[in-house]
């Protein structure tokens, strides 16, 4: 470790970071603050919270990938989501904090061979990351779209819980302010020292000699430069990771494992104002977790009218009421499994996702579900989104929504990628990289952002991924051989 200030010859950092979100922005500012000289490209403009105007088209248009418009291929094809800004998906998501639970890392660690993934180790990580985030329960009463949710919940017996999330609450900011990756790890990251460029995308990285030598990066005026290191840490996300591991000829398991949590939706409407246009529910409903979920959505109008445009004939007037309207979600854990391609001459991926015929019906069994519980919780109306959905006033509209459905009429949905450069123990044949993260086959590289996740972990995932990205980065640091031995 060369400690600091830049390298020389070829080399522009010792170790170079790509991506700046979950993964991403802690790797680099735990690598900084023990003396490593960072630095961190980062395809994404540099937007701060409260620059823009959460869950709007704007912030849509600034911080999506592709303005939000990305799609996985299949029967039915899956809408997804990701962040492409400084902070990647934490800049822009819920802010919703679960920590993973305990019976899922012993699952992982037993059923994957992770002999070093250790729960109580990933508690104590957890520890920390909830007080650098100050994630805490909000300090007033619920919005009413949340109220509705424990309410609906309440009477029907099933379990629910108000979700913390990373926020700090002030008079200034009463609705809170999101202790994104810009606000936290990033920060942090350069005050010890690290460089971070953001508007800088990695296309493909040179590899020689089984070890990985260059990246070369565009700016967003179009100037190409390779970049220099001795260490290589990729956290571009579940389906950039493994596009530019694909474009640079790292092959082995590498996307051929997306794991997703698949959502349907509806609106719902009730018989008073409540609609929060620029923010979510905090309350989720977790009777058949993690098999099922339900939570709510964004709902300012244009997503409101987005979630009856599936059956905009029957529904399409009720949009003079959004105010009275919220929308909800539910989000399976499914057994399917989804690809990231790369495809030469193309820059974004190909990625596919197959449903399996028991996502299908749990899915159909879910969105009934979520409808039962908004009658409950004083819905007048429900609409759920599927063409040639049912208006539901009734337990009766309940049942008949359940027979219509199909997820080839449905509009399906996710923000939750993961697992496609899976961590798995030197036995297991589906491992795209070892239990640490790095890649076998290169020297010089690791990956650290949710591609690690052995599968979905039926909760919001981002703690997980920074839980797993803090524990992966320390093993770095202090195995003195780092990465390869170069030191
Ligand atoms: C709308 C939305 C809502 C969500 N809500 C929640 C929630 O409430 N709770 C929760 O726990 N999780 C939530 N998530 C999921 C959570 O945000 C992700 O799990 C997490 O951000 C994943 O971290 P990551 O580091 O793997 O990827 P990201 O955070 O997506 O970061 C990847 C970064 O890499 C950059 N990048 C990509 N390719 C390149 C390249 N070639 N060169 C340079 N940079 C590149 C991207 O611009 C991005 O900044 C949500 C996600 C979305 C999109």
């Amino acid at each position: 470790m060369s400690g600091s200030g830049r390298s020389s010859g070829d080399i522009d950092a010792e170790v170079l970071v790509i991506g700046s979100g979950a993964g991403g922005a802690p790797t680099a500012a735990l690598l900084a603050e023990a003396g490593f000289d960072v630095l961190v490209v980062e395809e994404g403009p540099w937007i701060p919270q409260g620059a823009l105007r959460p869950f709007s088209l704007q912030q849509m248009e600034r911080q999506y990938r592709s303005g939000g418009v990305t799609v996985a291929l299949g029967r039915p094809s899956i809408a997804y989501t990701e962040g492409r800004c400084a902070g990647g998906g934490s800049e822009i998501n819920s802010g919703l904090y679960w920590r993973p639970p305990g019976t899922l890392l012993e699952r992982w660690r037993d059923q994957y061979g992770l002999a070093s993934l250790d729960p109580d180790g990933i508690d104590k990580v957890l520890d920390e990351v909830e007080r650098d985030l100050s994630v805490q329960l909000l300090p007033g009463a619920a919005s009413g779209p949340s109220e509705m949710l424990r309410r609906g919940a309440a009477a029907l017996g099933w379990r629910h819980d108000e979700v913390p999330r990373w926020m700090t609450y002030s008079d200034q900011e009463p609705a809170g302010r999101r202790q994104s990756m810009t606000e936290t790890y990033l920060p942090r990251a350069r005050q010890a020292g690290a460089r971070i460029v953001p508007e800088c995308r990695a296309e493909r990285i040179e590899i020689r000699n089984g070890r990985a030598r260059y990246v070369a990066v565009v700016g967003a005026d179009g100037t190409r430069r390779r970049i220099g290191f001795r260490h290589l840490i990729v956290c571009a996300g579940a389906i950039q990771t493994p596009a530019l591991l694909l474009r640079s000829g790292l092959r082995h398991n590498i996307g051929r494992t997306l794991a997703i949590h698949p959502t349907v939706k509806l609106a719902a409407r009730f018989d008073s104002p409540l609609n929060v246009p620029d923010d979510v529910p905090v309350h989720q409903v977790k009777e058949f977790a993690p098999q099922l979920s339900f939570g709510g959505s964004a709902s300012h109008p244009g997503l409101v009218a987005l979630s009856l445009a599936d059956s905009w004939d029957t529904f399409g007037d009720r949009i003079v009421d959004w105010q009275r309207m919220s929308v909800y979600y539910a989000a399976i854990t499914s057994e399917g499994h989804g690809r990231v391609l790369a495809i030469p001459g193309f820059t974004d991926p190909l990625v596919t996702y197959r449903l399996t015929r028991r996502d299908e019906a749990m899915l159909g069994r879910g969105l009934a579900r979520l409808s039962l519980l908004m009658l409950e919780a004083g819905a007048d109306e429900v609409y759920p989104s599927f063409r040639s959905a049912p208006v539901v006033r009734t337990r009766a509209d309940v049942a008949e929504q359940q027979r219509r459905f199909s997820t080839t009429r449905a509009t399906v949905m996710t923000v939750h990628l993961c697992s496609t450069v899976p961590l798995g123990g030197a036995r297991d044949q589906r491992r795209g990289a070892d239990e640490w993260g790095a890649i076998p086959g290169v020297s010089n590289v690791a990956v650290n952002d949710a591609s690690l996740l052995p599968d979905a972990p039926g909760v919001n995932p981002q703690a997980t991924v920074m839980a797993l990205a803090i524990r992966n980065v320390r093993h770095f640091i202090e195995s003195d051989r780092f990465l390869d031995g170069s030191s």
